[in-house]
């Protein structure tokens, strides 16, 4: 375990420092920025990007708003 971006997706298994599956709105804060992107299977994460990367700091579960409605 060397890697410092093990953390993954516990819902598909999309890796956290992958490049996001869609980036949803981007914001600039005093301390860098936070990125709210959709994972793969609809999780919003919210991202927070500064001097030492990014990372995951908050995830929302994949229901809601699906990502390929099959309904319309
Ligand atoms: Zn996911």
């Amino acid at each position: 375990m060397t890697s410092t971006t093990g953390t993954v997706c516990p819902h598909c298994g999309w890796p956290d420092g992958a490049e996001p599956y869609q980036v949803v709105s981007r914001h600039t804060t005093a301390a860098g920025s936070t990125v709210w992107t959709r994972c793969a299977c609809g999780s919003l994460q919210v991202r927070m990007a500064d001097a030492r990367g990014m990372r995951v700091v908050s995830r929302s579960r994949p229901t809601g708003t699906p990502a390929h409605s099959h309904g319309r």
